[in-house]
């Protein structure tokens, strides 16, 4: 077992956890993480409503009786999602711990805090993991370039970002993007980090609620496999590498694309029926370079457990044995 100042504030288990998942992070996925003694999360924008998220929180409860929080990500939308509705769900349905992601959060930040309510910034610069720990998070989660959906425009992977990271701030530290084993969990902790989060090591996991060939997809892809798309707009997406990503990027290379160039073929909800559907070049989902080392589908027990152990051994055996007077 590990003890960080992640495991002490968020009172589970393992430093780790499981953010923000479009069309993923749903009841059975979040249950599963928290049962297994992660944090978990449910992403509030898979769910059409507000009221659908209030409904989706009861169902997690029942599935579990074990913590675990929300992930709402503010960034660029083709509707204008109704938050203060999606944040009141959040609130009246006794929600401990949320995960905010993308541009903006201090209003979302204080009403939170304001009830009491943990808070972790998921951002992918110093800069922003500064701004957010000044608006009173109880966590921050940094983002490496290396991470599944948006990485951000500054393009700096984990390994150099996170100890930059470490560097300047004194809240607890969850290291994201390129994490999927006990190798990772060590080299995050090395790095400064209290603990790991991950997304697209979760998608080959026995209970996610995903079609069973894009299981397949993830652990037959290699690390080179992922397209990031939007770079042109500001909102660049690390995405699985398929026929509608190849399209985006070709539109893109053309120069001056506009969003509604490419809004049909970025659609969330046509992403979301690669998920259901299992067609994995029906649109676009996201996906981490660290599918290159995943290859089999665990329970997130088992996978949870297999992390602690790997790590554990990593640092009594090998890193222990490395040490000469
Ligand atoms: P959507 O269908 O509205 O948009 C699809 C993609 O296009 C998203 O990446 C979105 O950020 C981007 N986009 C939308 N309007 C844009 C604009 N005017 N300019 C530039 N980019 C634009 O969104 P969705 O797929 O239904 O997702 C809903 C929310 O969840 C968005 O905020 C999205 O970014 C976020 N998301 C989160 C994750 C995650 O893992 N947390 C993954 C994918 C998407």
């Amino acid at each position: 077992m590990f003890k960080t100042r992640f495991t002490e504030t968020f009172g589970v288990r393992h430093p780790i956890m499981q953010g923000g998942m479009q069309w993923v992070g749903r009841a059975e996925m979040a249950a599963a993480v928290a049962n297994a003694g992660g944090l978990a999360t449910l992403s509030a924008l898979t769910q059409p409503t507000p009221q659908a998220l209030a409904d989706e929180i009861a169902r997690c409860r029942e599935l579990t009786d074990q913590p675990f929080g929300v992930n709402l990500t503010l960034l660029p939308t083709q509707k204008p999602i109704p938050y203060a509705e999606y944040r009141a769900a959040i609130i009246e349905g006794g929600i401990r711990v949320v995960e905010t992601a993308g541009n903006n959060p201090g209003e979302h930040i204080a009403e939170f805090r304001q009830h009491g309510i943990k808070v972790i910034h998921k951002c992918t610069a110093v800069r922003h993991a500064l701004k957010a720990e000044q608006l009173g998070v109880d966590a921050v989660s940094i983002d490496g370039f290396e991470c599944a959906g948006h990485p951000g425009e500054d393009d700096i992977p984990g390994l150099v970002l996170l100890p930059a990271a470490a560097n300047r701030l004194s809240v607890p530290i969850i290291a994201s993007g390129g994490f999927a084993d006990g190798r990772g969990l060590v080299a995050a902790l090395a790095l400064g980090a209290d603990a790991i989060n991950m997304g697209t090591r979760f998608l080959s996991t026995r209970e996610c609620p995903i079609h069973p060939q894009v299981k397949a997809a993830i652990r037959a892809a290699d690390e080179r496999s992922t397209d990031v798309i939007m770079r042109s707009l500001r909102n660049s997406a690390r995405v699985a590498r398929n026929a509608i990503s190849q399209e985006v990027l070709a539109i893109e290379a053309r120069g001056s694309a506009t969003y509604a160039d490419i809004a049909t073929l970025v659609s969330g909800l046509r992403g979301r029926t690669v998920y259901e559907q299992g067609d994995t070049d029906l649109g676009i989902w996201s996906a981490g370079m660290v599918q290159g080392l995943i290859d089999d589908e665990p329970t997130c027990e088992e996978l949870l457990r297999g992390i602690v152990e790997q790590a554990q051994g990593l640092i009594r055996k090998r890193l222990e044995g490395l040490l000469s007077d």
